[in-house]
């Protein structure tokens, strides 16, 4: 694996603010730095994770524009180098590493989400093709998205946890609808999506017909373990895909444009506020001599450092292959801070926490995180799921009691 310094010498050969991101983001894949711990070829290098930190940190250091972000890089590509034929690989992995295509996840239905086993929609084999029917919601950027990563029932007389198939299902054919949804924070980062008659084909199934869950436990984990992660500090991030325009663009006028976005109080997109923001929050409101509200700025701060501990713990022990918080208790306690971090900063702002927009202080900063901290709780499985995994997989506990393990998906009785 290279060290910091040649990361350094190849970015003063190939980085240039007149660059398309296009050509950007190639030049990184086609080096093996874009995604430092995958295969060669595959825009890695199968660095180890030190090493893959010490390129994002050299690139963090120089200003550059980070690689391809999203569901994708997340956990679209672990799970396609997992699972996928090498054919598959190259035909998925290299175009979503280059940032031309934007993946989304279609896994959760109206009657499937912590129960994701239960989903409904259908795969039927015709020919050499999947004729795909049901409804999936919750899907984060479905609707700047070229490919969809979608869980399908393709044998209805297999137990549920059987019987399903993981398909990449181009987003952009008849038959596939997509309609953004505005969460109550104001973005509108997910949609529901609705497949009447869309088309698949038989090489677009990862791993075994019929063994998409298992495929999916490694995109479920993935997804845990980036929630937990969070954004890389210092990098420059752009969503990848053609949606937006960005692939022709010259890389220098992005990142001007994400400056301006992130001096843009309108546009920041927080969870929770640092123990730093907390006790600002509790001066500027005179209520920061209080013993109760001093008891609890003190928790709250122990609570951020104790997580930020722990990640650089699990950071680390992968380093060192020791035991490490893995990602359901990484993301269990990230949404549990996030918590913490609205009750305080609501109750320490009283009643001002009833303004929005124009008319709170920072354009509604506390107030917009507070309805943002319900995102870690439920995106990528909710609380109580992370807990029951916790417990079954790491302490050991037996599984969760269930009825209907051997019983064929047909015969199961549905709400
Ligand atoms: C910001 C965000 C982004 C998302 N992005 C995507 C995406 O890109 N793609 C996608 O497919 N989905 C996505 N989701 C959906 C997400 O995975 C589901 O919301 C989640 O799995 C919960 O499912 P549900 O909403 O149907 O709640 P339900 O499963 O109906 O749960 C309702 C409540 O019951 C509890 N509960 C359910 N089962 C148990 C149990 N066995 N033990 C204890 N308690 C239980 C839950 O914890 C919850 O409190 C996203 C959600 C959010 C909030």
């Amino acid at each position: 694996m290279r060290t910091a310094t040649p990361v350094s010498e190849w970015l003063e050969a190939n980085w240039s603010l007149d660059l398309t991101l296009a050509e950007w983001w190639r030049r990184l894949f086609d080096a093996g730095f874009a995604f430092p711990t995958w295969p060669e070829g595959l825009g890695g290098s199968k660095a180890s994770n030190a090493d893959s930190r010490t390129v994002t940190s050299a690139l963090a250091a120089a200003g550059v524009i980070g690689p391809p972000a999203g569901n994708g890089p997340n956990m679209g590509g672990p799970t396609l180098i997992a699972h996928a034929t090498p054919e598959q690989r190259q035909r998925f992995v290299a175009p979503m590493g280059r940032g031309q295509h934007q993946w989304c996840q279609l896994f959760s239905e109206p009657g499937a989400g912590s129960d994701l086993a239960s989903l409904a929609t259908k795969a039927e084999r015709d020919g050499d093709e999947f004729v795909i029917t049901g409804q999936k919601v919750w899907n984060s950027k479905a609707d700047v998205s070229e490919w969809g990563m979608l869980l399908a029932r393709t044998d209805p007389d297999q137990p549920k946890h059987r019987g399903i198939s993981f398909i990449m299902l181009d987003m952009h054919q008849p038959g596939v609808e997509v309609r953004p949804l505005v969460q109550m924070n104001g973005a509108a980062e997910f949609c529901e999506v609705f497949i009447t008659e869309a088309r698949a084909k038989r090489t677009d199934v990862i791993g075994e017909l019929h063994d998409g869950w298992n495929v999916a436990r490694t995109t479920l984990t993935n997804e845990r373990a980036s929630a937990a992660a969070g954004r890389s500090r210092g990098l420059v991030t752009v969503a990848a895909g053609s949606a937006e325009g960005n692939l022709e663009r010259p890389v220098g006028e992005l990142i001007e444009r994400s400056r301006k976005a992130v001096a843009d109080p309108t546009k920041r997109f927080e969870l929770l506020l640092n123990a730093r923001k907390m006790i600002a929050l509790a001066q500027e409101f005179g209520v920061a001599d209080q013993p109760c509200v001093r008891d609890r700025l003190m928790r709250y701060h122990v609570h951020s450092e104790v997580y930020r501990l722990n990640g650089q713990r699990a950071r680390d022990g992968a380093r060192t292959a020791k035991a490490v918080p893995d990602g359901s208790m990484m993301k269990l306690d990230l949404a549990m801070l996030a918590h913490e971090s609205r009750d305080l900063s609501l109750s320490l702002i009283g009643a001002e926490g009833m303004l929005a927009g124009d008319d709170a202080r920072e354009h509604g900063r506390v107030q917009r995180a507070g309805l943002s901290s319900f995102v870690p709780s439920l995106g990528g499985g909710t609380n109580e799921i992370q807990r029951n995994i916790i417990g079954e997989r790491t302490l050991g506990l037996p599984r969760e009691a269930g009825s209907d393990g051997d019983i064929a998906f047909r015969d199961l009785r549905r709400s």
